[in-house]
């Protein structure tokens, strides 16, 4: 068995980690790069995925600083979004592992790049809102990252070494650095993606796996 790492608080990214929304996500992201910027759907999903893990509002402007077509193509993806966003499946463990976390006597957060209303509707409708301690989404001045961390870690009393944060994106490790600890979750990138970038902790195929690595505290 793998050292456990204790923890007090396992926060989870929302789109590709719980919900299996990000096939979705991307093709709506991609289709408004191509529709309002004029580039190629190869370029767009290259750029798409080199910023996964941020708001779009977010991806967009780091790919094209200072385009006057942004605001449009922003609007658009979250019009597109809030339309099917309620549709997306949950990963068939995630609920399982939720509730076996909980049982471990940690709390269970969200920190999404996703709009707060938007996730908690979405739970609300499978009834499992009440699984969360508190679920973070994004606003402008309150990202996923140093923000969130810190909201949790002062709201809550949470040391932040006795926070996991569990993610599939490259951008989720790199903003959980000097904070928390780290699962990667490997489905959009592969776990060399993740080593490369400099992750030493564990990389988990199937979120059921989360449990196998922490501890209480
Ligand atoms: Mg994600």
């Amino acid at each position: 068995m793998p050292d456990k790492i204790p923890c007090s608080a396992i926060v989870f990214d929302f789109d590709g980690t719980l919900a299996d929304s990000m096939p979705f996500l991307e093709s709506i992201g991609v289709e408004m790069m191509m529709k309002y910027i004029g580039i190629s759907e190869e370029e767009a999903t290259s750029r798409y995925r080199s910023t996964t893990g941020l708001p779009y509002e977010q991806q967009v402007k780091m790919s094209f600083p200072d385009d006057s077509r942004n605001q449009a193509a922003i609007e658009e993806f979250e019009h597109l979004k809030i339309e099917r966003i309620f549709e997306q499946e949950l990963f068939p463990d995630s609920v399982a592992t939720v509730e076996r976390v909980r049982t471990k006597g940690i709390d269970v957060f969200v920190s999404s790049s996703t709009f707060q209303p938007t996730i908690e509707e979405y739970f609300r409708r499978r009834g499992i809102l009440h699984l969360f301690k508190a679920i973070l989404g994004y606003r402008p001045g309150f990202e996923k990252g140093a923000d969130h961390f810190n909201h949790i870690h002062k709201t809550y009393d949470i040391p932040y070494d006795k926070i996991v944060f569990v993610g599939d994106s490259l951008k989720d490790f790199e903003r959980s650095r000097g904070f928390c600890r780290f699962i990667a979750v490997s489905r959009m990138f592969k776990a060399r993606d993740f080593r490369r970038l400099g992750h030493k902790g564990p990389v988990v195929r199937h979120l059921s796996e989360v449990t196998s690595y922490v501890s209480t505290v």
